[in-house]
Formats: structure tokens, C-alpha cells, sequence
């Protein structure tokens, strides 16, 4: 028998708690920001830093996936570089332009922010959290990415991709307070836009919710999973469970009808069979009622129209 080398290649632990992943923070933003250099994705919403420009990107990005998010968000700026311009226009203009990006409610709080923005702050995106979470429509999350997208703010902003990564770095499933507390100590303090956007793409590119291609991965020194197992992710904070389904859904329904009123009025006893509800008319009253609470459509004398009569 042959004999045995002298010292035997250990096989190196990979297991990181909290305080591994904050004490070795300087390697692995290094690590995570070299790649990020080379491999950042081009979306033109990376290309500014100009507040109201990123407020609109991620409140667009919130539930809508980059692909269909990058030229709406083009047509939007064109049309309304700054919240004041969105002011001077209708809310029933912003929902027409909306159209395929779904979750109209976001529409309508973005409207409302403009109007904020420009009453309260002068026509300047607050660049304070406190500010930013008294916006209609802005949770912890669209917060922060603006504190670090704009302001250049060392804080860790925690989406679903971020939560799947920091899941997967601790090999454990994390609660939303440890997870958004890992995420700010992580922040590379220097290069806090580099380094989350780095994040987003790791996630997006490599670190798939399905497919994480472990081998290469430029962090795969800090982390605890490298997909061997349960994944970790699964329940995590801010991690994200499957979406309900589109097709016979509300959202489909109320989405249809606000597609019709983009061409014009509609009278309240179309209303039903445009969403396909004519044989549930009491669903379709209701859905009417939400949309008009949410100030997305009217009633006026059995006539339903796009927005409200507020402007
Ligand atoms: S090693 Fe694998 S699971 Fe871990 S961060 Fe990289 S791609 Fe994700």
C-alpha cells in the first residue's frame, strides 16, 4: 500500500456565522465587488444617481421584472423628468403609460409622492429614511435603495434576493430583523452602491432561486450552503413564497378593466363583462369599489373612468 501523503488536504470549512460574515466583511466585499466590477448587468437606471430617477426605477421594480421594467422606465423619465413635471400631468396619464407593468396601486402612490415631494420638500426626493417611509407607497425597502442608489448611503438594502443570499451565506433561515441588521453591518462602506448592486446581480445571475452555479461563484468562500442540502432560503426573511396565480385572479380582473378605461368611459353595466365576471357580479362590484378607494378609477353618473377627479 502506497503511503499516505504527510499532510492531507483538509477540506476547508465553509460554515459562517454572523459575526465570521461581519469580521472578514473587508475580504468578501472585495471579493463580491471585483466581480461586480466586470459583471454588472448595463440597466439604465445604474447609469444615474439622480434621486427622483431612482425612485421611479424601484418603485417600477418593486413586482415587475427588470426586462419589462427597462423601457417603461425610459418613456416615464422622457415624459416626466422630475416629480414636479408628474404633478402637471393627470394620474389617469401616469396609469395609461403603467399598462404592462401591473400592480397599478403603485402608479397611483407614485402620483401622490410627486405631489408630496413637491409640496413638502420643495421638489427634491427627501434623502433621509424618516422622509423617504412618510412617501405613499414607500416600505423599509424603496427607502433605503434610495438612501444608497442616490445618496450613496452606506445602509443594506433586503430584498428577496438579498434575503436568498444571506440565507444561503449563514446556511440557516434568517428572521427580518437579523436579516436587515446582516445586511447593513455587510455594506461595504466605501462602495455601498457597487457593493448592493453587486448583490442584486450575484443573486440575479448566479445565485438563482433554483439554479445557484456554486462552482466559480466569487463569494462561494463565505458561504455556508454551496447548494448541498435543504436550501436555507426557503422561508427566510424577505425571501419571497411562489406568487398566486395570474389567470383567473383579481389582479387579472381589475387589470383588464383598467385596460379598457385607457381608451375611454365605460359604462357600469359593461363593467362585469369587460373583467369576465358577468357571472359573478357581486365580485365585480366589489373590485369596482376597491379600484375607486385606491383612486385608480371614478364613477360618475354610471360612467367608470381612468383615475380620479381630483387633478
Ligand atoms: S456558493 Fe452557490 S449558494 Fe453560495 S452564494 Fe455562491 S452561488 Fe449562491
Amino acid at each position: 500500500m502506497p503511503p499516505l501523503p504527510e499532510t492531507f488536504p483538509m477540506a476547508k470549512i465553509s460554515g459562517r456565522t454572523e459575526n465570521d460574515l461581519v469580521a472578514e466583511r473587508e475580504a468578501l466585499n472585495q471579493g463580491l465587488c471585483k466581480w461586480a466590477s466586470a459583471e454588472l448587468r448595463d440597466l439604465p437606471w445604474r447609469a444615474t444617481r439622480d434621486p427622483w430617477s431612482v425612485l421611479v426605477s424601484e418603485v417600477m421594480l418593486q413586482q415587475t421584472q427588470v426586462t419589462r421594467v427597462a423601457s417603461k422606465y425610459i418613456e416615464f423619465l422622457e415624459r416626466w423628468p422630475s416629480p414636479q413635471a408628474l404633478t402637471q400631468s393627470r394620474a389617469s396619464d401616469l396609469l395609461k403609460l403603467w399598462q404592462g407593468l401591473g400592480y397599478p396601486r403603485r402608479a397611483r402612490n407614485l402620483y401622490d409622492s410627486a405631489h408630496q415631494i413637491v409640496e413638502i420638500h420643495n421638489g427634491n426626493v427627501p434623502s433621509s429614511l424618516e422622509d423617504l417611509l412618510l412617501l405613499p407607497g414607500v416600505g423599509p425597502y424603496t427607502a433605503r435603495a434610495v438612501l444608497v442608489f442616490a445618496f450613496e448611503l452606506p445602509v443594506g438594502v433586503l430584498d428577496t434576493n438579498v434575503g436568498r443570499l444571506l440565507a444561503r451565506w449563514s446556511g440557516r433561515s434568517l428572521e427580518p430583523k437579523e436579516a436587515q441588521r446582516m445586511a447593513d453591518k455587510l455594506v461595504d462602506p466605501n462602495r455601498p452602491w457597487l457593493w448592493n448592486q453587486g448583490l442584486f446581480d450575484l443573486a440575479a445571475v448566479r445565485c438563482s432561486k433554483r439554479n445557484p452555479e456554486c462552482s466559480g461563484c466569487p463569494v462561494r468562500e463565505w458561504c455556508s450552503w454551496r447548494g448541498i442540502g435543504d436550501d436555507p432560503a426557503v422561508g427566510s426573511a424577505a425571501v419571497s413564497t411562489t406568487q398566486t396565480k395570474f389567470q383567473g385572479s383579481d389582479r387579472q380582473a381589475r387589470g383588464r378593466l383598467l385596460k379598457a378605461l385607457t381608451h375611454g368611459p365605460v359604462h357600469s353595466s359593461k363593467a362585469a363583462a369587460i373583467m369576465d365576471l358577468q357571472d359573478d357580479v357581486v365580485r365585480a362590484s366589489r373590485l369596482i369599489g376597491d379600484l375607486q378607494n385606491e383612486g385608480l378609477i371614478t364613477v360618475r353618473h354610471e360612467e367608470l373612468l381612468l383615475g380620479d377627479l381630483l387633478q
